[in-house]
């Protein structure tokens, strides 16, 4: 990851441990090539169709940012699955990663302006100063910047 994410990830990992949970980093800094590599694997398992709602496609993904990772316990159960949800885990997640500069980037219920489905387990570094604000308001990055446009109708 990129200096400024990593330095802020650790700060969150410390002040979770804190709190009793304990997390870990699952997949962060992807490669051109990595996600290319990644995405042609979920199309030939699930289809194009099924593999847009959950994978990037090479060039599109916030992992090859640097800023962007994907979390969970140390235990790795449900790492980066839909179970991660409703995980001690994922709601101290939801409710202090703000604290430390990030956000869950694909929420719950807006599927239709992120078009990702509901990825508790992806944090996005944005600052505290806009995380603190998308969290606070409960809208996504897409509606901070004023972009919203609904990607499925
Ligand atoms: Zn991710």
């Amino acid at each position: 990851m990129r200096k400024v994410a990593a330095d802020a990830l650790k700060e969150l990992f410390d002040a979770a441990k804190q709190d009793g949970v304990y997390l870990a980093g699952v997949s962060g800094y992807r490669s051109e090539s990595r996600q290319t590599t990644l995405y042609n694997n979920y199309v030939d398992r699930d289809g194009v169709k099924a593999a847009d709602t959950y994978s990037a496609r090479p060039g599109h993904s916030e992992h090859q940012t640097g800023l962007t990772i994907d979390v969970s316990g140390t235990d790795g159960k449900c790492a980066a699955e839909s179970c991660f949800a409703g995980t001690k885990e994922a709601k101290w997640l939801a409710d202090h990663a703000y604290e430390y500069g990030f956000i869950i980037r694909y929420p719950e219920g807006k599927e239709s302006i992120t078009g990702y489905k509901y990825e508790p387990w992806h944090i996005r570094y944005v600052g505290k100063d806009i995380a603190e604000d998308v969290t606070k308001k409960d809208i996504t990055l897409e509606q901070y910047f004023g972009s919203a446009v609904p990607v499925s109708k």
